[in-house]
């Protein structure tokens, strides 16, 4: 199955009528950037820096971070490398950092919240962001944003990392695209604010879709609630996508979604045109793109806006892409 699309792995990502599509890599651990590289990822749209934090035995110095930071930015060599700041918290634990019992994780103290409450942690993690950013493209991505609040307290972290890197005499990207990811329903009201505050949005529709629907993203017991193509899910994702062409900024969605063919052909014609993906998926997506273009895609997304049951929008897409087999 795998080596069906192994001749996938160098070709560009383009649709049949030869529009570019952006795919990029969710990397965690070490590990998955070889990975990235030999499934022919487009750089990195989601490194979710918590995985080395777990694997670590205290809290990594400055030093240790940009060291690692800067191997993979070297690796990727010159393309663009997208740093998610410590997204702990819900699920994810650090061994040597207890979290308090709560009885809502999911909606607790997680995130970009516990980082704003440990604000020398997250400084630290900045700068060392900042300083592997003159190493090649990083961009800097904040998870968990529910407020133009949160947004304005991390850009203030940042204006004091770069105070604290100046003062020390250390070199740091000057320029560095900032982002935020959208996946709380108050930044789907807001995103025409959170436009204005930032360079890119990234959709982590694992969690938005979580908080849509009410239903938990890890619960077996509720997995028919969590419905990537729910109307409701299918709507925001559609005016996010509006939202961000208007004012002109970048848009990458990396949630798991984006694997299925059935969701890429959607989010296709709903107008998203970069991904960010486990990388193991991204040679059977191009072969995929390679089979649909834009005025397919966008014809299965105006009739799926109109549908009011995710089941119907799934068959409709499914009927429509046998068709064009
Ligand atoms: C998401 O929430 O969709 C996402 C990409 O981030 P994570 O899975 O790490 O929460
Ligand atoms: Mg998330």
């Amino acid at each position: 199955e795998v080596q069906r699309f192994d001749t996938y792995r160098e070709q560009p990502a383009r649709t049949a009528d030869g529009q570019d599509i952006k795919l990029r890599a969710n990397i965690g651990l070490i590990g998955d950037v070889a990975i990235a590289l030999r499934n022919g990822a487009d750089g990195v749209g989601l490194y979710r820096t918590e995985f080395p934090y777990m694997a670590h035995g205290d809290f990594p110095d400055r030093e240790e971070q940009y060291r690692l930071y800067r191997r993979i930015v070297e690796d990727f060599d010159g393309r663009p490398v997208t740093i998610r700041t410590l997204d702990i918290g819900g699920d994810k634990a650090l061994p040597y950092f207890a979290p308090p019992l709560e009885d809502n994780p999911f909606m607790g103290w997680r995130s970009v919240r516990v980082c704003l409450d440990h604000r020398d942690m997250f400084r630290t993690q900045i700068e060392a962001i900042l300083m592997a950013g003159v190493q090649g493209p990083v961009r800097l991505l904040f998870p968990l944003i529910s407020s133009m609040e949160d947004v304005r307290a991390c850009k203030e972290v940042v204006g004091e990392a770069r105070r604290h890197l100046r003062a020390a005499g250390l070199p740091f990207a000057e320029k560095m695209p900032l982002g935020v990811m959208i996946e709380v329903p108050a930044a789907v009201y807001l995103a025409e604010r959170l436009a204005g505050e930032v360079d890119f949005f990234a959709l982590g529709t694992n969690d938005l879709i979580q908080y849509l629907l009410a239903a938990d993203r890890n619960n077996p017991l509720v997995a028919k609630y969590f419905d990537p193509l729910h109307p409701a899910v299918v709507g925001v994702l559609g005016q996010l996508a509006q939202t961000a062409r208007n004012h002109r900024i970048g848009l990458c969605l990396c949630g798991e979604m984006a694997t299925d063919p059935i969701h890429m052909a959607l989010l296709l014609g709903l107008g998203v045109r970069e991904f960010s993906m486990a990388a193991p998926f991204i040679p059977r997506t191009k072969a995929f793109l390679s089979r649909i273009t834009l005025a397919q895609a966008e014809k299965i997304a105006r009739a799926a806006l109109t549908l009011g049951v995710g089941r119907q929008i799934r068959e409709h897409i499914r009927k429509e892409l046998a068709e064009q087999d």
